[in-house]
């Protein structure tokens, strides 16, 4: 019978110094299993000597392949580059800096082999962390959930598995602003987490700057709801409503007299509605800036270099 095929597809931004720790975890723990396996490194447009690392390695090691991407993409493109040219029975993207445990891989695979089409991991709660980052990464989620349509479950990152089934289905997607925890949600299959201790980064540091992150909670909520553009609806009905009752006390000071002198509550009104405006003009901007990038077609990754024998299979 046929070995099945894993693939393992870790994208990579400045890792010179993971990179072989990484590839070296991922064989201890697939070695000795039975099944056949390829690495694939994608190498986001790094400024150090990934690159460098990554081709000297894959002279040596038969199931390492690189795909170098013309310039930095970012970690979803980048991820969905390694996803595209894989060509294993299943996938599992992790990434490169030894947070996401490669001891968890045999795990993984064994709810693959129980049915599971995709198999998520979901972070324990980081007991090192304050109490105050604690509950402002629930509240993230919590505001997050109710403005999106679909639902994200905290400490979920791309660290998981999925079957062939599922992988198809992300190849056809062709949008500018992937956000694939995002798809992988809503693409439904037979789903099963698993809990995981991550490690601390083994070198270097994050990737994932504050204005990183907000940038890819907007796409989430923004390839995935209309939520926000329903809520200005509302709002704007409130306001109005509001603005009616404004009427008979208007016209029972102008009755009795009691007219205010009328400054502060006109340039309060002007500012607070002005403001309120734009931010309703910036929500329904973004949608169309949405629509924008969409309809330019612009590929999403650029491959410059890869050793993957693309008509292989
Ligand atoms: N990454 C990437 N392109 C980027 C930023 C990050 O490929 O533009 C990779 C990075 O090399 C790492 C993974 O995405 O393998 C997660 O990034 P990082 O560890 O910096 O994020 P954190 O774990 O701190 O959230
Ligand atoms: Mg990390």
């Amino acid at each position: 019978m046929r070995k099945k095929k894993v693939s393992v597809v870790i994208s990579c931004y400045n890792e010179e110094n993971n990179v072989p720790v990484v590839v070296e975890a991922i064989h201890a723990n697939l070695r000795e299993t039975n099944y056949n396996y390829e690495i694939i490194a994608v190498n986001d447009g790094s400024r150090d000597r990934t690159q460098e690392v990554l081709e000297t390695l894959a002279q040596t090691d038969d199931k390492l392949f690189f795909i170098e991407l013309s310039r930095n993409f970012g970690h979803q493109n980048a991820l969905k580059s390694g996803l595209d040219l894989s060509s294993g029975d299943c996938v599992i993207s992790m990434d490169a800096d030894m947070q996401h445990p490669p001891e968890m891989l045999p795990v993984l695979l064994k709810q693959w082999e129980e049915g599971y089409d995709i198999v998520y991991t979901r972070r324990a709660e980081d007991k090192s962390l304050s109490k105050m980052k604690r509950k402002s990464s629930k509240w993230f989620y919590r505001i997050l959930n109710s403005i999106s349509d679909i639902k994200l479950e905290e400490g979920t990152a791309d660290f998981r598995l999925m079957d062939r089934r599922a992988i198809n289905v992300i190849a056809n997607f062709k949008g500018s602003d992937l956000f694939i925890r995002g798809i992988v949600t809503w693409m439904g299959f037979k789903q099963k987490d698993i809990i995981y201790t991550p490690n601390k980064r083994f070198s270097g540091e994050t990737k994932y700057t504050v204005k990183k992150m907000l940038n890819l909670a907007t796409q989430g909520i923004l390839s995935f709801s209309t939520k926000p553009l329903k809520m200005a609806v509302y709002f704007g009905f409130a306001v109005a409503l509001l603005s009616i009752l404004f009427i008979p006390y208007a016209a029972i000071s102008l009755y009795t007299g009691h007219v205010m002198a009328g400054w502060v509550s006109l340039i309060l009104s002007v500012s607070l509605f002005g403001g309120l405006q734009l931010i309703v003009l910036g929500v329904l901007g973004l949608y169309i800036g949405s629509i924008f990038s969409q309809s330019k077609g612009f590929p999403t990754y650029i491959v410059r270099s890869t050793n993957l024998n693309q008509n292989e299979e």
